[in-house]
């Protein structure tokens, strides 16, 4: 006999608060003292313990620089200003990720052009994206977009034949792989946030890093006033040592590079405890209809990283056309409250990359240093994809340790929804016209 829903009056799938086993960082005393080591020695501003830390994440990483920032938005925003993009230079991002992936590309006069995504691993849709390149395009903005590996091979191939540079953003992939290679090491250089909702999570912070020794100083001479001296071996640069080029400070603060040592030292082996969790849970529901996990899962060594954060496909005709509104509506119900539909809107349809005049060009900033006439705006209209997300996933527990009997749990809601969908076609109200929301982060 199958139990009643807990939205139609039957018991919860859910009871009990389980809170433990999603609490996120794990902080030992090894961090504290980490941190107040900091505080005595008044050391919040300088530069050791980062530098320190830079070495032993590019040691991990596996390439030759790392450079810590303040936030992944301004390691991002220092990535793009190393690969040179200026006025009038047009990057290629896919327009479902978080603002901070490309919105800082306007302070430099350049401009988005928007690509679609797949719609299997939500990543940038190679096609679509070889389709937005013009003879301004300067860089493509990969995201491991909900710590999915993009398709790095033809995206490579792409870049490489029109001669664009690539940088990834690794924000939601830390330590992931594709095909046995580390996320981060394919393009010209990678930014990731290291932001405390992130699985590489470290208070506020972001790492840049790179191969390349000229991409590395021009982020330095970007907002690193500090370092920006005799380190740097770049003529052209060094003439302009001891001020900022971008205008920008943007060094990491020592708390959260203090931190960022501890919690590098056993990132790897806590993500592998939450990708056994999560392999887990997915067992569990290989079978229900209407939904399958958003994952990679290639035999070729690409992995889901820490899993930040897992999602589902929707597949409303399984389920005899229940609105994912409605079904998610259910889950919540059996106790499972962060079980939503959609995620970050599709950046193409905001107002800040349709109408805002952001510096007082006089026009929108989209547009404001365009060097053809064709509006880079028109191909925003060739995004089904993207246009549509809001509707087709929805966010799924991310279990940080392996305690099966928890996890069977919250499997048994999905299944009991799934099993169930019948009874909830009759009040089934459809989706609004928008589902998604332009940031996940909710505050402490
Ligand atoms: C979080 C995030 C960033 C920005 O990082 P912050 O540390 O919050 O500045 C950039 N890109 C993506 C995809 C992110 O999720």
């Amino acid at each position: 006999m199958l139990s009643k829903l807990a939205i139609l009056g039957g018991p919860k799938s859910v009871g009990a608060n389980h809170d433990e086993i999603f609490s996120w960082p794990i902080i030992t005393d090894e961090d504290k003292e980490a941190v107040l080591d900091v505080l005595n020695r008044r050391a919040m501003s300088g530069t050791d313990i980062t530098i320190k830390f830079e070495a032993e994440f590019a040691k991990w990483q596996g390439t030759s620089y790392a450079l810590a920032f303040n936030n992944g938005t301004s390691a991002l925003h220092a990535a793009m200003f190393g690969c040179g993009m200026g006025i009038g230079d047009e990057i290629i991002c896919p327009s479902v990720t978080y603002w901070a992936s490309i919105t800082s590309a306007f302070s430099l006069g350049s401009t988005v052009a928007f690509a679609d995504i797949d719609p299997e691993s939500l990543c940038i849709d190679p096609a679509s994206m070889e389709k937005r390149i013009t003879r301004n395009t300067k860089a493509i903005m990969v995201v491991h977009y909900l710590a999915h590996p993009a398709d790095m091979d033809p995206i490579m191939e792409i870049a490489r034949k029109h001669k664009l540079k690539v940088i990834e953003d690794v924000s939601h992939a830390q330590g992931g792989m594709y095909k046995g290679k580390k996320l981060g090491t394919f393009g010209d250089v990678a930014a990731m946030s290291l932001m405390t909702g992130k699985s590489f999570a470290i208070g506020e912070g972001g790492m840049l890093v790179t191969n390349n020794a000229g991409i590395y100083e021009r982020a330095i001479a970007f907002g690193h006033y500090e370092r920006f001296d005799d380190r740097i071996k770049n003529e052209e640069l060094k003439k302009y040592a001891g001020l900022p080029l971008g205008g920008y400070k943007y060094r990491m603060h020592q708390v959260s590079s203090a931190v960022g040592r501890v919690q590098l030292k056993y990132y790897d082996e806590r993500c592998a405890g939450i990708r056994k969790s999560m392999d887990y849970f997915w067992e569990l529901l290989k079978d229900v209809p209407g939904m399958k996990p958003h994952r990679v899962q290639d035999g070729l060594g690409s992995n889901m990283a820490g899993w930040y954060i897992p999602y589902a496909h929707y597949m409303k005709e399984q389920l005899g056309g229940l609105s994912i509104t409605r079904f998610t509506e259910a889950v919540r119900a059996e106790g499972i409250n962060n079980c939503v539909p959609g995620c970050n809107n599709p950046l193409h349809t905001h107002p800040v990359y349709n109408t805002c005049d952001i510096y007082g060009h006089g026009k929108p900033t989209r547009i404001a240093n365009s060097r053809e006439d064709e509006d880079i705006r028109a191909f925003d209209k060739d995004l089904p994809v993207s246009g549509k997300i809001g509707t087709v996933i929805f966010s799924a527990p991310w279990f940080k340790f392996y305690k099966p009997e928890i996890i069977e749990e919250y499997a048994s809601a999905f299944r009991k929804v799934s099993e169930n969908y019948k009874e909830l076609l009759k009040d089934d109200p459809g989706d609004p016209p928008h589902i998604g929301t332009w940031h996940f982060f909710k505050q402490h």
